[in-house]
């Protein structure tokens, strides 16, 4: 049973001295939990949240175990849900133990919660997901929170539920929209009584007592910057939003217990999962419990020129690092590392990843670093332009005709105040006297990583983005853009759009192919009930296009790994019947088994690829003949 206490800090829940928000004890907003439960428990002090700290990918990162490289995924209108693409807790409990629906609950007071029942994974999404319920009874949410925490009680009693999420998204709503400081105060201190009669009566049942874990958190906590009002948002990287409550009573949790190494929400996760008895592959974190690491080994190779990068998770690097071969590239003081990127030219090579800074008691962000990688090995650091980036950053490189590195990316620093969605733009960078040029599109919503090709003396860039601040399923497109003078000016025109050309809801990762004016792009469709690869193509320098021809209609693409183009034919990944499959473009797709069910990434080497895949609980790098 998990209750989510939305967008509450520590200093209003579990924290010492006293709250920035009204300047009262810390101790007096939850005081029946701080006297009855938490000597009972297990606390964490502080837990994290090291992705991006709004609502829906918060809860994304305990229900998948990997941080969400997006914003809230809003169902409003007839946006339609934008589902997660790694396999969520709820579908692995109704399909490891074979129950239905009636096993899981999902309940709350905010639309933004409807996502993440269920996921785009190949093989599980609707049949093992589970339908939120919305427990707003008087319409606008302030009746909700005690609501939540009854129906949640319903579940586990007349259900017989094996797992519960209920959202309280009353002290995000007051904080975000109350008229005074007291709204969102009160708001958090109305939860205390409601939690504590629940499992006052939960040890009541002789049923529930011993079986019973329960797990009080929140999916983000709110800026602490010194300001009166900084209580009223949250999305950044600062520690106030990064520092959430976490505590954990029950069957299987240690009393008296408190926990202070850097816990953060998908640790979290890989806790649960074994808590519920169930197999996670794709899990990151380390069971705090337990003690276990999720994921090691090596995972989401990139190549280049014969360069193969990945990152790697072991108990020296339980956050990840990047690895060159055997060395690793990102700083050894960076706690955490990912998103890597190669491009080779015929005498260099340069890759650019992200790094986590240090835990403190400031900012928590994910910083950007490059490297050139020569011959003779050693890795040089270049300055990167962009101070901050978000969890999702990861680059797309490539060398122009004259030698220089180009870099596209999306530019949505979680710095926005506005506590909804990250920043909107996509940019093109030069390395020429360090980085420069990058104006690049503004006004781009919610943009995906993107991908980058040279086409004669112009870049050529694709991303995935919504239509308008409207994040859902059915408002994702592609989009191909030329960059003419990438190292100067630079005018972007745009030469595709897949909105209208492509009869999928959901357009996402684009990848690029280009040679003497002839031009393709491949995208990786999603909607309830399919994942597919399309395939566009251009004769005339994208003047004109073939319509969207679907490559692949089994509906078993995985949503979570990019197309890539080798020599101009589409290479894309699926669930097979029993394993992991690398396909190739033909007259047919040319499909190669894995020899394993999950599969982290793969890249282009000589002869074939190298894949990343989960065989008896570790990550592995095979080469594989296409
Ligand atoms: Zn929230
Ligand atoms: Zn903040």
């Amino acid at each position: 049973m998990v209750f989510v206490i939305d967008g509450v800090r520590m200093e209003e829940s579990f924290g010492e001295g006293n709250a920035s928000v009204d300047g009262s004890a810390s101790s007096s907003f939850l005081p029946r939990i701080r006297r009855e439960l938490l000597p009972q428990g297990t606390l964490v002090l502080p837990a994290y949240n090291l992705g991006i700290t709004i609502t829906a990918p918060g809860h994304a990162q305990f229900l998948t175990g990997d941080t969400a490289p997006f914003g809230n995924f809003p169902p409003y209108d007839d946006m339609g849900a934008y589902y997660p693409d790694l396999p969520t807790l709820f579908e692995l409990v109704r399909a490891q133990h074979g129950l239905g629906e009636e096993a899981l609950g999902l309940v709350g007071n905010t639309d933004l919660l409807d996502a993440v029942g269920r996921s785009n994974y190949p093989g599980l999404g609707a049949e093992f997901g589970t339908t939120y319920v919305h427990v707003d009874t008087d319409g606008d949410g302030s009746a909700g929170d005690a609501a939540g925490v009854e129906e949640a009680w319903r579940r586990i009693t007349e259900d017989r539920a094996r797992f519960v999420l209920a959202n309280l998204h009353r002290p995000d709503q007051m904080g975000h929209y109350g008229d005074e400081i007291a709204d969102y105060a009160d708001a958090v201190r109305n939860l205390d009584a409601p939690i504590a009669d629940f499992w006052a009566k939960v040890q009541a049942d002789d049923d529930l007592r011993d079986s019973t874990t329960l797990v009080i958190v929140a999916d983000h906590g709110r800026h602490r910057t010194g300001e009166a009002d900084a209580y009223k948002q949250h999305g950044d990287s600062c520690a106030g939003c990064r520092e959430i409550p976490m505590f954990l009573i029950g069957a299987g949790v240690a009393e008296g217990v408190t926990i202070s190494d850097g816990v953060a929400l998908d640790d979290l996760h890989a806790t649960l999962a074994r808590l519920l008895e169930v197999e996670s592959p794709y899990a990151l974190g380390r069971d705090f419990l337990g003690g276990e690491l999720a994921a090691t080994g090596d995972l989401s190779p990139v190549s280049a020129g014969g360069l193969v990068l990945s990152e790697r998770r072991d108990d020296e690097w339980p956050r990840g690092a990047v690895f060159l071969g055997d060395v690793p590239v990102s700083a050894p003081t960076a706690q955490a590392a990912g998103g890597a990127a190669v491009a080779a030219g015929s005498e260099a090579a340069f890759a650019c990843w992200r790094e986590l800074g240090a835990l403190g008691t400031s900012d928590i962000p994910w910083n950007p670093a490059c490297a050139w990688i020569d011959e003779s090995g050693p890795v040089s650091l270049m300055p990167m332009p962009l101070p901050e980036v978000n969890v999702g950053w990861r680059p797309a490189l490539a060398l122009s005709p004259g030698g220089v590195p180009w870099m596209a990316v999306a530019d949505n620093l979680n710095g926005a105040v506005d506590g909804s969605a990250v920043d909107r733009a996509v940019r093109l960078l030069s390395l020429g006297e360090g980085w420069h040029g990058g104006v690049g599109l503004e006004g781009v919503y919610y943009p995906t990583a993107p991908a980058l090709a040279v086409s004669g003396d112009a870049a050529l860039v694709a991303f995935a983005a919504s239509l308008d601040a409207s994040a859902g399923r059915s408002n994702r497109h592609g989009e191909l853009h030329e960059v003419t003078d990438p190292e100067g000016e630079q005018a972007w025109s745009l030469l595709f759009t897949s909105t209208g050309a492509s009869g999928a809801e959901r357009a996402e990762r684009p990848a690029i192919w280009a040679h003497d004016g002839r031009l393709r792009l491949a995208y990786t469709t999603a909607d309830d009930a399919a994942n597919n690869v399309e395939v566009v193509s251009s004769a005339d320098g994208g003047e004109s296009w073939s319509a969207a021809e679907v490559l692949d209609d089994t509906g078993r693409v995985f949503a979570h790994l990019d197309a890539q183009f080798w020599d101009g034919a589409v290479v894309y990944a699926r669930l097979g019947d029993d394993e992991a499959e690398l396909c190739v473009e033909g007259t047919s797709p040319r499909c190669v088994g894995l020899g394993a069910t999950e599969l982290s990434g793969f890249a282009r080497v000589n002869g074939g690829a190298r894949v990343s895949v989960r065989v008896e609980g570790e990550w592995v790098l095979r080469n594989v003949a296409l």
